[in-house]
This record gives C-alpha cells, structure tokens and sequence, in this order.
C-alpha cells in the first residue's frame, strides 16, 4: 500500500490530466491550504481531495477493512487521518472553499469517466455547497 499523500500517484494525475483536458486550470498540493488539497481550482473556489479508501477509511467500501494484525496501531493511525481530514474539511469551508472527495474506488477504469462528469457537475454547480 502506497503512502497517505505522495505526490502524483496515479488516481491524482487521471483526475488533473482530466480537469485539463476540459481547460480547468489548477494548482496541486497548495500548502498554503489546510491539508493541502491534491487538486485547487481557484476560479471555482473549489479544491478536490482524492482519498486513498485504506488510507481515509472508506466505510462500506470493499477496499477498506481493517488490518488483523497490530489492530491497535492501525485504528489509531487510519482514525488520526479521519479526523484531521474532517478538520480539514471544516477548515476549507469556512474559508468558503467547496470540498470534493473523491474515492480511488471511484476512479476504476469503467467508472472513470461517469466519475468525471458528476465532478464537472460538482465543480460548476455554484450553489453554495
Ligand atoms: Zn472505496
């Protein structure tokens, strides 16, 4: 299993190669913004986070169950990074940023481009969230 927020891991770069292609324009991992959000879209005031379902505890999700071994470590860890990503979350939005997450799950090859459009929809609805 790969790292919590590495940079450009696949999923992350499908999603911008995407938004690209459709002439959003971004900036990815702004650490001027709590948690650094993979994708910012300023002109939407919108950042998109695509989460990892092991990594941020996807409930329901077939990709995430929790570990047999060291079930200890693994609820503390998986638990911190749920918390500091609603922390996150609240944050953004009350900087009056609309926050998208998006699961890896999601972004399978025949779901993919479905997943696409319901977040161009997302992005341009401008109700406020
Ligand atoms: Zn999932």
């Amino acid at each position: 299993m790969s790292r919590i927020r590495s940079k450009d891991t696949k999923p992350e770069k499908l999603v911008r190669l995407f938004l690209f292609s459709r002439g959003f324009r971004y900036r990815k991992n702004d650490a001027r913004l709590p948690g650094k959000p993979d994708i910012y879209l300023p002109k939407y005031k919108t950042v998109i986070f695509i989460n990892g379902c092991f990594w941020h505890k996807h409930e329901g999700c077939v990709k995430f169950v929790w570990p047999k071994n060291n079930a200890e470590y693994w609820a503390k860890k998986i638990e911190g990074n749920v918390s500091r990503d609603k922390r996150n979350y609240a944050e953004l939005s009350q900087m009056g940023l609309k926050v998208i997450v998006i699961w890896e799950c999601e972004l399978k090859k025949a779901n993919f481009e479905f997943a696409m459009e319901k977040l161009v929809r997302s992005i341009t609805s401008q109700d406020k969230q």
